[in-house]
């Protein structure tokens, strides 16, 4: 793959076709590359030729339990180029550089007075879309913004930004709305467990506000990626005691904070052990209803506090887009496997069943070299 190809897309974006592929969900596991019509765009709305797509937890996880109907073209980190405008469209023209988020708040519900935007009627419509119901539609060649997120979701990818750094806007603004639930001190002492590419960001963003990271991973390859960003107390949780070797850290009372970034519920009761008496659990990938062990008297007792974070935060937009078009963080550097559209199958197995050594996974219909 050539460096230009990462900043350009060689094709002409005033050509768009009538056709276009798409990974298409049909159902419980089953995503099928197939031939769908380009979207259409009405006044106000905008093309975009996907270059890359960040596959993301959220998809995995309706893809996998049949959370939403089918069909549909899921993916939400997406960058790519402007390929046509729609009437009205003053902000934007054809071969613009640009990231899309996929919905956008209201700012004026109930909800989004109390900041807990996630939950705002308005942000749950989804203003993206490659076909079908909308839903991100960033694993298409091409993308349908609609309106509202043309207005107040587009984001301008500078000069010498390429298109898979820039993708990764929407995953970082979700882990800096974490962290500041977590009301991080300087000086404290943060432990995250689970060191794929969402547990590194955390990770990075908790200590640039000046604490002390321990991280553990069951695979000394993630821990090691974790050290090259700066993480290098780290804990190897396949060889040692995650709880003893924290609270050795620690004179014995355990992290001031802990950030849970590996799913599923078998690791809540270890975060909470981990943890100091007084001290914060953050449960970031805890998306599924159901039921979990946790020690009661660990908050009664001990005064633990529980909290939660869910998708991104519409007050941490200019944040996290500066945090990523600066380059505070080499992103490139966490993408381990590029797939072209035509792999797209290949690209949600691998993401749903990391390796070791595998950290973001990437779909980008339009990179040159997946053409
Ligand atoms: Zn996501
Ligand atoms: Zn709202």
């Amino acid at each position: 793959m050539s460096i230009a190809g990462q900043y350009e897309i060689d094709t002409d974006p005033a050509l768009v076709p009538a056709t276009m592929l798409a990974a298409v969900y049909r159902g419980v596991n089953d995503v099928r590359l197939e031939t769908v019509p380009v979207p259409k765009i009405g006044s106000g709305e905008m093309l975009v030729r996907v270059h890359s797509c960040g596959v993301c937890g959220t998809d995995l996880k309706k893809i996998s339990t049949g959370s939403h109907s089918a069909p549909r073209i899921f993916g939400h980190e997406t960058s790519g180029v402007v390929a046509a405008v729609g009437e009205g469209v003053t902000k934007y023209k054809s071969g613009d550089r640009v990231v899309v988020f996929h919905h956008i708040p209201c700012r004026e519900c109930f909800y989004c007075r109390s900041k807990t935007f996630a939950q705002c009627e308005t942000y749950k419509k989804v203003g993206c879309t490659a076909g079908f119901e909308p839903s991100g539609g960033g694993f298409a060649e091409y993308v349908r913004v609609m309106e509202w997120i043309v207005e107040h979701g587009t984001v301008r990818i500078p000069d010498g930004v390429s298109f898979e750094q820039a993708c990764f806007v929407e995953p970082v603004n979700t882990c800096m709305k974490g962290i500041e639930v977590l009301h991080l001190q300087p000086g404290e002492t943060v432990l995250t467990i689970g060191q794929g590419p969402i547990g590194i960001m955390l990770s990075v963003l908790a200590k640039r506000t000046g604490t002390r990271l321990i991280t553990s991973d069951l695979y000394p390859e993630r821990l090691k990626i974790g050290a090259s960003f700066g993480l290098e107390r780290t804990i190897e949780a396949s060889r040692q005691n995650v709880i003893e070797r924290v609270r050795e850290l620690t004179e014995g009372r355990g992290a001031d904070a802990v950030i849970l970034a590996v799913g599923g519920n078998g690791l809540i009761r270890t975060a909470m052990d981990a943890a100091r008496p007084g001290g914060r659990v953050l449960l970031f990938a805890q998306t599924q209803h159901g039921e979990a062990v946790i020690d009661p008297a660990a908050v009664c007792v001990e005064e633990k506090t529980l909290v939660g974070s869910y998708s991104a935060s519409v007050d941490l937009q200019e944040e996290s887009i500066r945090f990523v078009m600066n380059r505070d963080m080499n992103f490139e550097r966490l993408v381990s496997h590029r797939f072209p559209l035509r792999q797209c199958t290949e690209a949600i197995e691998l993401a749903a069943h990391p390796q070791p050594s595998s950290m973001k996974v990437l779909i980008q219909p339009a990179a040159s070299w997946a053409l």
